[in-house]
């Protein structure tokens, strides 16, 4: 059995970052830039108004002073005005900052008396000035290689002009859950059915990792529906089968996939819950067997499917973002896999929930952070620990 840091070095070696492609901003969102990025405008682009007021030389102003309003600036056009000592410019936000002026009086702190105003407040040098290259400086790096692209990074790309970002490769799952008892929702259920949750939960997961999903169907324990559900799964870049890659009689999804000539790399992980998983390669497609258990199929596809899916896709972490917490409780590993217990962070502090069985899906429903027990591992309750979270 191989340790879970084996198995998932060998599916992040077998597979491959996609081919980069350039698309539009709105559809970057979610996926990972193919390039670093420099700022090629700075921002504030220009000196400009950070409020409705007055623009003004700072040294003829002061609380009490009558200033000649000489012209209005307003968003949008240069009017190149110039103030000397007692005047000002009429100025509003985002405007540019006229020459000869150091600082911005708001409108509120002022008395217009016809084409004069009255300042009833004292100004500092720079005050309601926004300086070009003050947020943002030409040049600076904006965008990593790797770095996954969110609304605000396709918000700063736009302040640069770009309308279109390259990024890495697209990358489709064909999803398989297998087992005579699953039964989709919505129909009816009869003795010894369960429902199909499992593929709705890869669905989510696949979709929350920026891959797109190309079909999910449900295949019987036979082995010809098998051989056709795998054939057709394979023309995607990722395969997600669960359920039958355990030992019974009934599962046949290892036999079924050597049978279409695939290479299994992987094969049973040190892992709980997850210990029967399975990785392989079947033509140029990457083939993940997942437990039918859903907690098990959730966690394996968190440490396994997911970095694979983020490595094709380009990304530089593939690993789940970490949390620092205080543990509630103590907490020990005495088996001999890593443990993935599944609990709760509330205001900060993290407290084991529901059964800690791979069949329980209520308690992972109420999860919202995995903590790793390494063997042998122990933590004392109030212990500060990082645990993953996805949500
Ligand atoms: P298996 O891995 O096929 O041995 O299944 C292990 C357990 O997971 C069994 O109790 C199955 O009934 C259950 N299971 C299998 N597939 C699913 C699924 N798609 N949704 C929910 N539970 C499943
Ligand atoms: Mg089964």
């Amino acid at each position: 059995m191989l340790s879970e840091q084996e198995a998932r070095d060998r599916i992040v070696g077998v597979v491959s970052p996609r081919p980069e492609r350039t698309v539009l901003l709105l559809d970057a969102v979610g996926c990972f830039s193919a390039r670093n990025v420099v700022a090629r405008v700075p921002l504030p682009t220009f000196d400009n108004s950070a409020m409705d007021g007055y623009a003004v030389m700072a040294s003829s102003s002061g609380k009490g002073a009558r200033l000649q309003v000489i012209g209005e600036q307003p968003a949008g056009i240069d009017r190149q005005l110039r103030i000397a000592h007692d005047q000002a410019v009429r100025i509003f936000t985002g405007a540019p900052i006229p020459a000869g002026a150091d600082a911005v009086v708001m409108q509120e702190d002022t008395t217009r008396e016809g084409d004069q105003v009255v300042l009833n407040v004292d100004v500092d040098p720079g005050e309601f000035i926004r300086r070009r290259g003050c947020d943002l400086a030409e040049g600076q790096k904006i965008l990593e290689r790797g770095e996954r692209i969110r609304p605000v990074t396709i918000a700063l790309l736009a302040s640069q002009g770009f309308a279109d970002v390259t990024i890495g490769g697209h990358v489709n799952v064909a999803i398989v859950s297998t087992g005579d008892e699953v039964v989709m929702p919505g129909r009816k259920l009869d003795q010894g059915q369960i429902y199909d949750s499992n593929s709705t939960l890869l669905e989510a997961l696949v979709k929350q990792s920026g891959a797109c999903v190309t079909s999910a169907e449900h295949c019987p324990d036979q082995r010809k529906r098998l051989i056709e559900a795998i054939q057709r799964g394979i023309k995607s870049h990722i395969l997600v089968i669960t359920g039958g890659v355990s030992v019974g009689e009934h599962d046949l999804v290892q036999a079924t996939l050597r049978s279409l000539g695939a290479k299994i790399e992987v094969w049973r992980v040190a892992i709980k819950p997850g210990k029967p998983f399975l990785f392989g390669k079947a033509g140029g497609c990457a083939v993940f067997g997942l437990p039918g258990n859903p907690v098990s199929a959730f966690v394996t596809f968190l440490q396994f499917v997911r970095p694979a899916i983020l490595k094709m896709m380009g990304a530089n972490d593939l690993d789940l973002p970490k949390t620092p917490v205080r543990l509630a409780v103590d907490l020990a590993n005495d088996g001999g896999r890593t443990h993935y217990m599944r609990g709760r962070i509330e205001n900060g502090t993290f407290m084991p929930i529901g059964r800690q069985e791979s069949h329980a899906l209520f308690g992972l429903s109420q999860s919202n952070a995995l903590l790793r027990l390494a063997v042998g591992g122990s933590f004392k309750g109030g212990a500060i620990v990082d645990v993953q979270t996805w949500d």
